[in-house]
């Protein structure tokens, strides 16, 4: 096996004292034949004695009432003393740790088959649930009865389908759940509401940063999804009769979803953006319009992701893109591309042109009006590369004031956004004395020539 150096040294070290093996998504990818992202150790050490044999080495006490310690090897390694889970009342923490020498105990409790095998220092593979089995055939399958391990932990729900997007990403090939533990997803969903906002969320970013989409498929098919995000429910069988679409508004969602790069952003916002479509419909002449909702699908997706905990920076971005997705393209011009860019910022701006070519390429196939053409590409292109110092308004409040003995107040406010209006037409004019020129006029009553 492939393993870092310092990670086999600290293994064969623990492993002297007492049997430690490796455990968990490491085993599992590297008898994928995949790199191993994280390392984890299952010892029959005491967390104390893991300190004491490793000591000289970096150790943090993570979870050491769960028997965890991390150490730095320098790869960090989670070193966790094999135990037997008592039961769980607060759905996340087993009540008592039982610590047991008994590997097959440890592994009893852990997930999915195919995380629940042990590989022992002299090679032995401790594999009681037929994880290599069923890693052969890609199938996620509960360890023992699924209704009982989903109850105890709703979070494994979110991680089964989780799985499905990771493993068929990193092994190349698609991946299934095994019948009794899909049928207990459906069934159990609803539990998840018991799990906190953060841990929902890390899985759904998990799911939706994958380039497979079969875990949110999978997450829509059993409607896990709607628990966590109940806004896209109406989607799914909200029929759209209208020249560019040829599908349900979650249809085409998901389609939008695919087309978009695996960002965190440009994944949320795709998914979000058509989110007040079934609010917003409108019929004229039997044909759907869903006038205003890219700014009510703002307002719905500012409090989703809110509520789902995100970085208030991927709120802002993600908010932005789905409030701009109506953007007329063709129309705007420079000027629009400008405003965009100083509201949004360069990387916004590149993401809002994807989320765009996706939201096309996700529609009927036929409709080429609103797709990007090269002219508009390259205008965009050409505002994305003016100099930023040509951008930076050459006035402030203050010079505004001055030139027009004004005090602080909304008049002044008024006169700069009309100056970055007037130069955004228009960069050769960002100069301080041709800006002031151009508000003159406009100055309001009681205002100084
Ligand atoms: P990843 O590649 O995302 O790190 P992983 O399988 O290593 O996947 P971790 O969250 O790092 O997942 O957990 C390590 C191991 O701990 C898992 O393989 C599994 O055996 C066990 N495990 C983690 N979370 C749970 C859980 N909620 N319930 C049961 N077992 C779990
Ligand atoms: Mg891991």
């Amino acid at each position: 096996m492939d393993l870092p150096e310092g990670v086999r040294r600290l293994w064969g070290l623990l492993d002297q004292r007492a049997p430690t093996y490796l455990v968990g998504g490491c085993l599992r990818d590297s008898l994928l034949g995949v790199a191993a992202k994280d390392f984890d150790l299952a010892t029959a050490l005491l967390p104390e004695q893991v300190m004491e044999a490793a000591a000289g080495l970096h150790v943090v006490p993570t979870g050491i009432r769960y028997g965890t310690v991390t150490v730095h090897t320098p790869t960090p390694v989670e070193v966790t003393t094999l135990r037997a889970d008592g039961r769980y009342s607060d759905r996340r923490h087993p009540d008592q740790v039982a610590f047991t020498s008994r590997v097959e105990d440890d592994l009893a409790r852990r997930d999915f088959t195919v995380n629940a095998m042990a590989l022992g220092y002299d090679g032995s593979l401790a594999d009681p649930f037929g994880g290599q089995r069923d890693l052969r055939a890609r199938v996620i399958r509960a360890v023992g009865d699924p209704a009982e391990r989903f109850l105890e932990d709703p979070l494994r729900i979110w991680r089964a389908v989780r799985f499905l997007s990771q493993l068929e990403d990193r092994t190349g090939r698609a991946w299934r759940l095994e019948a009794a533990t899909a049928g207990a997803i459906t069934r159990y969903r609803a539990e998840t509401c018991e799990v906190s906002e953060e841990r929902v969320r890390d899985e759904l970013l998990k799911l939706l940063t994958c380039g497979s989409l079969a875990g949110l498929v999978a997450a829509v098919e059993s409607r896990l999804l709607f628990i966590a995000i109940p806004e896209l429910a109406a989607l799914a069988g909200f029929q759209q009769r209208h020249p560019h679409h040829d599908s349900d508004v979650l249809v085409h969602t998901l389609r939008v979803v695919g087309e978009v790069e695996a960002t965190a952003t440009l994944r949320l916002a795709a998914l979000l953006h058509d989110v007040a479509k079934p609010e917003c419909v409108l019929w004229l002449d039997g044909v759907t319009h869903f006038y205003g909702h890219d700014r009510l699908g703002a307002k719905m997706a500012e409090g989703i992701l809110r509520r789902l905990r995100l970085p208030g920076e991927v709120v802002d971005r993600v908010v932005a893109l789905v409030a701009h997705h109506m953007f007329p393209w063709t129309e705007a011009g420079p000027k629009g591309y400008r405003r965009l860019l100083g509201e949004m910022g360069a990387e916004g701006l590149r993401e809002l042109v994807a989320l765009h070519v996706a939201d096309v390429r996700g529609s009927r196939a036929a409709t080429a009006r609103w797709a990007l053409p090269a002219e508009v590409a390259a205008m965009v292109e050409g505002v994305l590369a003016e100099p930023a110092e040509v951008m930076r308004l050459a006035v402030n409040g203050h010079d505004v004031m001055a030139a027009f003995g004004l005090g602080p107040g909304p008049e002044v406010g008024r006169l700069l956004a009309e100056a970055q209006e007037w130069v955004w037409e228009d960069p050769a004019r960002n100069e301080r004395e041709a800006i002031l020129e151009h508000l003159r006029p406009l100055l309001a009553e009681g205002g100084r020539p």
